[in-house]
């Protein structure tokens, strides 16, 4: 006897509020379960949904919700983790994009496979690291990667992706280009696989992992270690979105030319920032923001965050509309100030 597959799981009128960490109020139109690769397709399929427009939501730890949300929302739900592979040279895991991403790395140390403990605590879900390539204390996803797997919203095929399709950049990917060559918007992540290289090598060359060391006259910490001081460096400096609306850093840390960071050193020798390997300069955006004054200032029921200034904040029951009439006012002083146009890292809808 043949088994059907469950209907698809679809809510109207679905309340996002719970579904973004800046607790923002907004209704998608319909929202529709995604459990597995046959649940994109059968959305791809459907007479309603099929050429309709469509936003894909994970943990909702990178979007700013400024209206109602009329494209169908497809809400990630596809679980499972698993070893793939023991190599002499690495691990492969893989975890369906809606494994929560913090669960799943410390499943991966549980498991003796460690390589994302850098990562810990960052929110969302496996399914979208990737868009970003999320990073923190000296790893970036692209560190770690092996390939995904995707399905095309226009035609339900299935394709798996390598890191050079992937075209990984600084908080950049394919996924988050738009025109010719770009997936945004075009397909969704199911799975992503990991490559976690044996024997495995600790990254401890962060300033705020360097001090933990000396604090502690711990040289040589194992993984669950790092995983441990990485999640209380993390603690002491965000805020928790369950307590205080956020969505980690508002803006990206713009990079410019050596020339444009000697004049900027010129008139402010205090900024911090950090030379790259291409010979371009990384400028620290919090510090521009703080040097224009507008730590903990509060604008509306939107504010920045007391201990660290590339932080927006919900002060409480504030709309998109505000966090952005904010990010807006940074950015134009910021502007004013250094010549300098900071780009935000969430998604603005
Ligand atoms: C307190 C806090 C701290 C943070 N710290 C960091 C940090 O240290 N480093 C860092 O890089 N980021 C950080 N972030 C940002 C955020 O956690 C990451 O970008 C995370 O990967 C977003 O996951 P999500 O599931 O919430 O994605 P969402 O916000 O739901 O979506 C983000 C984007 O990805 C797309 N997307 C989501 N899932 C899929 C999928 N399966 N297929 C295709 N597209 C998809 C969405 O359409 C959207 O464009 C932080 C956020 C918060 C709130």
């Amino acid at each position: 006897m043949q088994r059907l597959a469950p209907a698809l799981q679809i809510e109207r009128d679905a309340s996002l509020r719970a579904h973004n960490t800046f607790g923002l109020p907004a209704v998608a139109r319909t929202l529709v379960h995604i459990h597995s690769a046959l649940d994109v397709r059968r959305v791809v399929d459907h007479p309603e949904y099929g050429r309709a427009p469509k936003l894909v939501l994970g943990g909702g730890s990178n979007m700013v919700f400024t209206r109602d949300v009329a494209p169908v929302v497809l809400k990630m739900d596809v679980r499972g983790r698993r070893l793939v592979e023991a190599r002499d040279d690495a691990f492969i895991v893989e975890a369906g994009a809606g494994e929560p991403w913090h669960e799943f790395v410390a499943w991966t140390l549980d498991n003796g496979f460690p390589g994302l403990e850098n990562l810990a605590l960052i929110p969302g879900t496996v399914g979208a690291s990737p868009v970003q390539n999320i990073g923190a204390y000296g790893v970036e996803l692209k560190d770690r990667f092996e390939s995904l797997s995707t399905v095309d919203l226009v035609t339900g095929r299935s394709v798996t992706l390598d890191a050079r399709t992937c075209a990984f950049g600084y908080r950049d990917s394919v996924f988050k280009q738009e025109g010719f060559g770009g997936l945004a918007g075009k397909s969704v992540i199911t799975h992503v696989r990991f490559r976690l290289p044996r024997p495995w090598q600790p990254v401890l060359g962060y300033l705020e992992l360097e001090r933990r060391m000396q604090e502690t006259g711990n040289t040589a910490p194992d993984a669950r270690t790092v995983f441990d001081w990485v999640c209380d460096i993390r603690r002491g400096k965000l805020p928790d979105w369950r307590e205080v609306g956020n969505a980690g850093s508002f803006f990206k840390n713009p990079v410019v030319t050596m020339e444009q960071c000697r004049d900027i050193i010129g008139r402010d020798p205090e900024i911090v920032h950090y030379p790259l390997p291409d010979g371009s300069v990384k400028l620290a955006a919090g510090w521009l923001i703080d040097a224009c004054g507008w730590k903990g200032k509060t604008v509306g029921r939107a504010g920045v965050y007391e201990k660290q200034a590339l932080v927006l904040v919900n002060r409480g029951g504030a709309s998109g509309a505000e966090v952005v009439t904010l990010a807006r006012a940074i950015q134009e002083s910021v502007y004013g100030r250094f010549g300098i146009r900071l780009e935000p890292e969430p998604l603005i809808i």
